[in-house]
């Protein structure tokens, strides 16, 4: 069995970015605005022993109304696939009512989730995680997808069970 991993997260954390990390390619979208990536995105990716499939997201707005009907559409059809979700936040940003929305349906379902913070490049990453402990998770994870830091630690936790 190859185990399926999702990207979920609000717009603009980075979560095409990591996907295109994942699976070395440029098939995800990576945009500076939020919403661009439509649909799910399946890729395949190989880390050391492990063989995977991820999953791309376009990501949940929490600031608009139908949070719930977007993550309906492919986020929560992502999250139900997976046997793995990565939960991405922007360390930079800081925590959003987005982050809380999507962490309280997490907590509903019950997958294996690891909260990721990205884009802590350049900056105080303890400090900059510390708010995230909110989003009542057992463990964080920093990565910086676009310098390809963290991420392998990552996914050798994301992916120990399989
Ligand atoms: P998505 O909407 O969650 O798929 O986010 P994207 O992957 O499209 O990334 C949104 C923006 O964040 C892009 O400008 C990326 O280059 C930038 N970004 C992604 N990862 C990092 C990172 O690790 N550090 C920094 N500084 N920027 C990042
Ligand atoms: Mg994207």
């Amino acid at each position: 069995m190859i185990p399926v991993v999702a990207l979920v997260g609000r717009p603009n954390v980075g979560k095409s970015t990591l996907f295109n990390r994942l699976t070395r390619t440029r098939d995800a979208l990576v945009a500076d605005f939020p919403g661009l990536t439509r649909d799910r995105k399946y890729g395949r990716a190989e880390l050391e022993e492990h063989e995977f499939i991820v999953i791309d997201t376009g990501g949940i707005d929490g600031t608009e109304e139908g949070v719930e009907t977007k993550m309906a559409e492919q986020s929560l059809a992502a999250i139900e696939e997976a046997d793995v979700v990565l939960f991405l936040v922007d360390g930079r940003a800081g925590l959003t009512a987005a982050d809380e929305a999507i962490a309280k349906h997490l907590r509903s379902r019950e997958k294996p989730t690891f909260l990721v913070v990205n884009k802590v490049d350049g900056i105080d990453a303890d400090s900059a995680c510390a708010e995230f402990w909110r989003l009542g998770v057992d463990a964080m994870y920093q990565i910086a997808a676009t310098q390809n830091r963290g991420v392998t630690a990552l996914m050798e936790r994301a992916l120990a069970p399989f």
